[in-house]
């Protein structure tokens, strides 16, 4: 049975490459009818916090990224990472070291100076014909999984083909530190093994762990998940994406009026193709997503193709959804206005705005105070205009039906009355009632107004 996992460590927001990964994870689970499971891996006590994890689970399920197992968190398995420990030392595959950060750095210290690669040099490590001193008095001692000290590790991954690592190359890694707390690579492969997982995806700065994971699960007699390991998500500046380069968490997109099936769409694409496929529902992801086609490149952080994308879906939402969806982007603004009063004005903007924060931007005009800007007063309110809105203000005054249609015949009349054109009213008259010098139709932008908000912004002083 195909079982994968997202196993994110809660000391900070959703990442958008873990989430990534949780998405291929889902996805290639639903695909075969499988499970996802959710696991916290929160050994790095100092750092995890149970607000991360709220924050996490909030983003999963804004994506809709469901799991059927968990949240597990590897801090209330210790006891287990515990016997399984126990197990290997009695086994003779893992082993105390007392070795102390100076001797360590000694060690190194040489090796570097002939010229050698760095690795524990298994001074501590039982073997036939080695007499071991005693443990040193006050040491606490580390447990270092005891490596086959040759062959070779090789395993099909997912994403890269055949991968094979030669033993001789990796060293005996600490799997409890000191304080009894088990280190991520092996409690790892302890809850792969025991949750049963079948395909691990994860980010490609792991792949470097596999080999040492793969003698753990072996030494365990445990059977092997297939890895697939996922190229990292560069930002359009080339670097790896990170926090002083812009948004990275889920929840900042999600607070910014992202939609979570534009965003899921997007991170589908973000390293993963099914033909010529741009836009397609999270259903037909989950009907494709079969593990081919998983890119072997870097992948480019785009926001202007995540804007196109999500303007795609704005346009299709439900207007009620938008509407409430808009709202809270007008609070975030210091703006309050209700669903009802919202969802009449969405339709005639929602074509032009690639997110619902740009949508807020329009509409903030029909419920908080406008400030034009000193520029666009001084070039479009002129004196010679002044008359011509004092004679539209008059018009509209005396309309009593306030629709696209009166007020549409109001513009004419003035123009009839002034002898201006088209623009020479409309513009000054958008300046002074919506701030900006550009709208979608005046006729149709003022019949949302207020009439009374109207008026009051064309009194020019
Ligand atoms: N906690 C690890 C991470 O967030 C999980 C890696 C894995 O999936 O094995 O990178």
């Amino acid at each position: 049975k195909v079982r994968t996992r997202i196993a994110p460590s809660p000391t900070g927001f959703l990442h958008l490459g873990t989430a990534r990964t949780a998405l291929y994870s889902w996805a290639y689970a639903r695909h075969h009818g499988g499970e996802f499971v959710l696991r916290i891996e929160d050994t790095d006590v100092a750092r995890s916090t149970q607000d991360s994890v709220d924050q996490i689970i909030a983003a999963m399920n804004w994506l809709g990224l469901d799991y059927d197992e968990g949240p597990v968190y590897q801090m209330q398995r210790l006891h287990r990472y515990q016997a399984v420990v126990d197990q290997l030392i009695a086994e003779g595959r893992a082993y105390r070291c007392y070795a102390t950060p100076e001797e360590l750095e000694a060690m190194r210290e040489a090796q570097r100076a002939r010229g050698e690669k760095t690795l524990y040099d298994r001074r501590w490590r039982p073997e036939p014909g080695k007499t071991l001193p005693p443990p040193p008095e006050g040491v606490k001692p580390v447990i270092r999984f005891a490596n086959p000290v040759d062959g070779d590790v090789t395993w099909n991954d997912l994403v890269k083909g055949s991968i094979t690592i030669n033993n001789r190359e990796i060293d005996d890694l600490i799997i409890v530190r000191q304080d009894g707390v088990p280190t991520y690579n092996f409690a790892v492969v302890v809850d792969d093994w025991d949750m049963r997982i079948s395909h691990v995806f994860r980010g490609d700065e792991h792949v470097n762990n596999t080999p040492w994971q793969i003698n753990i699960f072996n030494a365990l007699a445990a059977p092997l998940p297939q890895f697939g390991h996922l190229p990292i998500i560069l930002g359009d500046d080339g670097l790896k994406l990170s926090k002083r380069r812009g948004a990275v968490s889920v929840t900042a997109y999600a607070d910014n009026g992202y939609l979570p099936e534009a965003m899921l769409n997007y991170l589908a694409r973000l390293g993963w193709s099914h033909g010529d496929d741009e836009l397609f529902t999270a259903e037909q992801m989950v009907a494709w997503f079969d593990g081919s086609h998983l890119s072997r490149s870097p992948a480019q952080w785009d926001p202007a193709k995540l804007d196109w994308v999500n303007s795609h879906y704005l346009k299709q939402i439900d207007e009620e959804r938008l509407a409430a969806l808009t709202v809270s982007q007008l609070a975030v603004k210091g703006i309050v206005a209700t669903v009802d009063e919202v969802l009449p004005k969405v339709g005639l903007f929602k074509d032009r705005c690639s997110t619902v924060a740009a949508l807020a931007d329009w509409l903030a005009m029909y419920f908080g105070p406008v400030t034009p800007s000193a520029d666009d007063l001084a070039a479009h309110v002129t004196d010679a205009v002044r008359p011509a809105l004092a004679v539209f203000a008059t018009r509209l005054s005396a309309l009593t039906d306030w629709d696209k249609t009166t007020i549409q015949q109001a513009l004419k009349e003035t123009l009839a009355a002034t002898g201006l054109k088209m623009p020479q009213l409309a513009v000054p008259v958008r300046v002074l009632v919506c701030g900006r010098a550009q709208t979608p139709s005046l006729d149709a932008v003022l019949a949302l107004f207020d009439k009374k908000k109207v008026l009051d912004r064309l009194q020019t002083p």
